[in-house]
């Protein structure tokens, strides 16, 4: 959508822009791309407000913020556009003041409401991508959904205590349902008021959604696809996991059996009338613990992958495991027809990993607190032991 002030730049904005406009891979023509260019953050939470600030800040002619919350104290500790000032006020009018002190020169639109699927089609079709910042599954599988129908590209992001998760879903490559067909079951992920988060997690990755945005914007790709990657802070690690189009996607795959949204709050199993948000990152849904784990391992076919790193793998690895990467579950060279067991440190990668090959048609479980849990309750040596016999 152009917008009359993109097309012609200003003195002021070659002032406020110089040290991206020199970027040759941005230049005169990719920041009047990005004042004509229209994003929508869905929340205007903890990833919302890393995302939106470095949105403003980059020139995005107008961006929309849709959040029905208030401010809170309790959300100061992570949500760094809102401050002690504004708490009561709501989550976008807090946010639309910060953003416009940043930058005075693009247009915030407010939307003071929660997305549902009685608002978000009108509300996408008026913006070129969509941010998603939402706290909870149903709203995660309602922006997906909108945005399929819509051909919208999505930056999607989650965060969790010390882990985040970022994905770029690009209309026709691919969507959230590809790689999560069904959400967990409810109570089966904790939310961040109970399990806690690190507050410069959601900064990571909101910059990364932000990131993500202007390259999509700018077509700055270097080979535009679908991406999904993992961050564990506190390993200071980022994982990527292949990820391709589910030509069975209920939604964008070869024959859609969904074509048009839904009750999201039902189909997460939280009941129509239920408001209060529920978590996102990783499942738990199909976790093992320690002691089932070992059970599964008396089966001789059973398929034990490590997708540790070859140095963490070396220092002990339960018996008949086998080293593979994030990478290589891509192309895997393991039977479809034996159960997988997938570890990794601490059970993060590993749920991911799960999922990931169960949409590919795999029976596969992650234990549950990973490696680093293992060891207590259960030695190796008397693993060993066990499936010897
Ligand atoms: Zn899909």
């Amino acid at each position: 959508m152009e917008n009359d002030r993109a097309s012609q730049l200003t003195g002021r904005d070659l002032a406020r822009y110089q040290r991206q406009i020199v970027l040759p891979q941005l230049g005169i023509n990719g920041q009047r791309r990005l004042m004509s260019s229209r994003v929508l953050v869905v929340g205007a939470g903890a990833l919302g407000s890393a995302a939106a600030a470095y949105l403003a800040a980059a020139g995005v002619g107008t961006l929309g913020l849709v959040d029905g919350d208030t401010v809170e104290l309790s959300n100061l500790h992570r949500q760094i556009l809102h401050d002690e000032a504004h708490i009561g006020w709501s989550k976008t009018q807090s946010a639309a003041h910060r953003l416009n002190v940043i930058n005075s020169d693009i247009r915030i639109q407010e939307h003071d409401e929660f997305l549902s699927s009685a608002n978000a089609l009108d509300l996408f079709a008026n913006y070129d991508l969509i941010v998603n910042g939402s706290d909870n599954f149903p709203a995660r599988y309602l922006v997906n959904d909108a945005a399929v129908f819509l051909k919208k590209p999505v930056v999607d992001a989650a965060i969790l205590r010390f882990e985040g998760q970022l994905a770029v879903f690009r209309p026709g490559l691919g969507c959230y349902r590809c790689l999560f067909p069904t959400p967990p079951s409810p109570g089966t992920v904790p939310d961040c008021a109970e399990a806690g988060i690190f507050g410069a997690v959601a900064g990571v990755l909101g910059s990364m959604q932000a990131v993500e945005a202007l390259k999509v914007l700018l077509n700055l790709e270097e080979s535009p696809s679908s991406a999904f990657l993992i961050y564990e802070a506190l390993a200071s690690r980022w994982h990527r996991m292949p990820f391709h189009r589910d030509p069975d996607c209920l939604v964008c795959g070869d024959t859609p059996r969904i074509t048009a949204l839904i009750d999201y709050q039902q189909f997460c199993g939280l009941g129509s009338d239920r408001t209060q948000a529920t978590p996102a990152a990783a499942s738990d849904a199909f976790s093992v613990t320690a002691e089932e784990a070992m059970r599964m391992m008396e089966d001789p076919h059973l398929t034990i992958l490590d997708i540790r790193d070859e140095a963490e793998f070396l220092k002990g690895h339960l018996p008949r495991a086998r080293q593979c990467s994030m990478e290589e579950l891509d192309a895997p060279t393991f039977s479809r027809d034996m159960p997988v067991l997938v570890v990794c440190a601490a059970g993060v990668r590993s749920a991911y990993a799960t999922q990931y090959l169960r949409s590919r048609g795999y029976e596969a479980w992650s234990l549950a607190g990973g490696m680093r849990t293992w060891g207590g309750a259960v030695s190796a040596v008397a693993i060993q032991e066990r499936t010897r016999r």
